[in-house]
């Protein structure tokens, strides 16, 4: 029942919102006509940007309110690159110094291979790849990164004290071009150290049994409402012994604490109410402290806060890059309401008894009672830490089981990310080169972008608020399979319902045909399209890769007697069709069932069957093919965002305004932000 944040598929996108069935006139979303959704593209990613409608609507107190919590968003980019490996911000404040300073020629190919390696790295906060987490390769050599350092002028280096810049180029050198050092930002391998294998920054020179016994020894497995052990700090070995460094002011990353706890004492002074006032209270003195039990304090508060206009995410959220799956990268997005679209999915939170009542799942796995999951849909303001420039597409907080079962949770869909993606996506070819007639095709740009926005709210509000756990199962049972099967159940739970008539009987869905377009690209996503990603030769990693495959591979397999998914050729190319969707429903509803079964009593050796069986492996050739149609269509398959800028009017000192602007220089904000919120986290 964790909870999770939706990476967006973009493909799914792609394919599905080339027509705009938004629920929302694409008038009320347009705050700036002819607007440049997408600023660049490189690699295998294209920036992006959000507008931000209803904005300039808010109250003077309302905007003072986001540009504080803006700030203190901004604040964590340093963390969390510190926290995705032990060597990034060297060399990030080495690519920008070189990017300000260098005097040579800056119109070689090398110098263009230099910038799209440096633009990568920004752009996942480190080097290793956002999604693959494999390390990347720069592309140009380790003499020219020297020259380039060399050749440099009127810019600072992080030297160490001693150091030369010939010195800094010498020790980067493995580090950034030894494809052998650090080479996975986490890994899912259970057959090897999964800490040990690591390069990520939450562990120093332990094992993950050392890591395990560690928590095992501190951890009360009897206590009904635990704190989320090891959430807030990183692990290490002093004089022999395991120990944690904790995250806080006066602790590990300090000094960017310092900032964020700054701007949120602003904030908690422009609050909108008093709850919201004590929320953020609540959230300084955690950080103050690191006392994970201030957290639990500070997300019940939030929990409850459900009529302020403003809200937002600030701190050490979510757990995807532990392969341990415990310690939370940093992360902040801040957003206010969208009244009019909160309606909508407020139908099917509305609804979530029955919902849980008619799920194929086994009656001791139900939600006894079902209550406390307050969706809406937000206008996002700003992205800071893990959610920029790469965003997820809806969050579903807090994380803490016994919180949600007790307290609630709120679920949450970023429409404006949603939109830019759609507005950016228009003219794609994506979509016809892989689906397999007209029909389809047809179907899905008419519906695919209103079933996409319909599956999300299925799957953020309901599908992992769904179901329970037995007594005395973890929800670490899992282990590394956690992830995918708990993504999957909510996908599953989604797949399930929508094609219901209850769908249309609540007027969410139109009619049965939009439910159809979102099974075509699931089906085709999961078996086929989401290959893109992924390099030839690898194996599928990504938690939510995982589950869209399984999902997929496995209805495929278990439909085959009834040929309910078939296989089809044309013209050389694959494509897969759906020929029985009810039949697939009935599969999906199968699948739903075992994979709750799995999560409520925690049967690892089944999750593990059920990941390594179908959503890990990939057919070489299919992979290939894929690979060749998708490089003909010269798209990029990854999107992130940049940031607006918010500028505030003063008047005796006080805030009486805040203008907001929309930058397009991708390098320029990415230099800015390295200069402007950065701090020396070196004790
Ligand atoms: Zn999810």
């Amino acid at each position: 029942m964790e909870t999770k944040k939706v990476l967006l598929s973009l493909f799914m996108v792609v394919i599905a919102l080339l027509t705009v069935a938004c629920t929302k006139p694409a008038e009320k979303l347009a705050a700036v006509a002819d607007f440049k959704w997408q600023v660049d593209q490189f690699a295998d990613l294209r920036i992006l940007r959000y507008q931000v409608p209803g904005f300039d609507e808010l109250t003077a107190k309302q905007k003072e309110l986001i540009y504080y919590l803006s700030e203190a968003a901004l604040w964590g980019r340093d963390i969390v690159t510190d926290q995705n490996y032990k060597h990034n911000l060297t060399i990030r404040k080495t690519l920008d110094a070189i990017v300000e300073g260098y005097k040579g020629d800056r119109t070689t190919s090398e110098w263009n291979d230099f910038i799209v390696y440096t633009k990568r790295v920004w752009f996942s906060n480190g080097i290793h790849h956002h999604y693959s987490t494999d390390k990347f390769n720069p592309g140009f050599s380790a003499g020219y990164f020297k020259s380039l350092i060399e050749g440099s002028e009127g810019v600072e280096f992080p030297l160490t004290e001693g150091q030369s810049v010939s010195d800094l180029a010498a020790f980067l050198e493995p580090i950034m071009f030894d494809p052998t050092v650090d080479a996975k930002k986490v890994s899912q391998d259970s057959s090897g150290d999964l800490v040990a294998d690591s390069a990520v920054n939450f562990y120093e020179d332990v094992t993950q049994s050392e890591v395990e016994a560690y928590y095992k020894s501190i951890a009360d497995e009897d206590d009904p409402t635990p704190v989320s052990y090891g959430l807030n700090s990183r692990v290490v070995k002093q004089d022999g012994k395991v120990t944690e460094e904790v995250y806080s002011l006066d602790g590990l990353y300090g000094p960017a604490i310092e900032k964020i706890v700054y701007w949120l004492e602003k904030a908690a002074g422009a609050a909108e109410n008093d709850l919201q006032r004590e929320v953020i209270e609540k959230l300084i003195e955690y950080y103050k402290t690191g006392d994970l039990e201030k957290f639990d304090e500070y997300n019940i508060l939030w929990v409850k806060d459900t009529d302020s206009r403003i809200d937002f995410v600030n701190g050490f959220i979510e757990v995807y890059n532990d392969p341990m799956g415990m310690k939370a990268s940093w992360e902040s997005i801040v957003n206010f309401k969208d009244l009019e679209a909160t309606k909508r999915v407020s139908v099917i939170s509305d609804n979530a008894k029955w919902f849980e009542e008619n799920s194929p799942t086994d009656p001791r796995f139900k939600r006894d009672e079902v209550t406390g999951v307050t969706a809406k849909v937000i206008t996002t303001a700003m992205l800071g830490g893990d959610c920029y420039p790469s965003t997820p597409i809806g969050i579903n907080l807090p994380n803490a089981n016994w919180i949600r079962r007790t307290h609630g949770s709120k679920s949450v869909t970023l429409e404006n990310i949603t939109y830019g993606y759609n507005q950016s996506s228009l003219d794609s070819p994506f979509g016809k080169e892989f689906t397999f007639n007209k029909e389809i095709l047809e179907r899905v740009k008419k519906y695919g972008a209103l079933a996409g926005n319909i599956h999300t709210d299925l799957h953020e509000v309901l599908g992992h608020g769904s179901g329970k756990l037995l007594p005395g199962v973890s929800s670490e049972a899992l282990k590394n399979y956690h992830s995918p099967v708990e993504e999957a159940r909510a996908d599953l739970f989604a797949l399930y319902f929508i094609i219901d008539d209850k769908m249309v009987e609540l007027g969410v869905l139109p009619n049965p045909d939009a439910a159809k377009a979102e099974y075509d690209v699931a089906v085709r996503n999961g078996l086929m399209t989401q290959l893109t990603r992924i390099e030839l030769g690898k194996t599928i990693d990504q938690a939510h890769m995982r589950s869209r495959a399984l999902v997929s591979l496995w209805v495929f397999e278990h439909g085959k007697a009834d040929n309910v998914i078939s296989r089809e050729t044309k013209d050389g190319k694959t494509y897969f069709v759906i020929n029985d969707y009810q039949k697939l429903r009935g599969l999906y509803g199968e699948l739903l069932k075992d994979v709750q079964r799995i999560t409520s009593e925690g049967d690892y050796d089944a999750a593990k069957a059920l990941v390594e069986t179908y959503g890990v492996q990939i057919d070489k050739d299919l992979h290939m093919e894929v690979l060749a149609r998708y490089a003909k269509l010269n798209l990029a398959p990854y999107g992130g965002f940049m940031n607006p800028l918010y500028t505030p009017v003063l008047e005796d000192g006080r805030i009486i305004d805040v203008k907001i602007a929309y930058p397009v220089d991708y390098v320029k904000q990415m230099l800015r932000y390295g200069k402007d919120y950065s701090i020396n986290l070196d004790p």
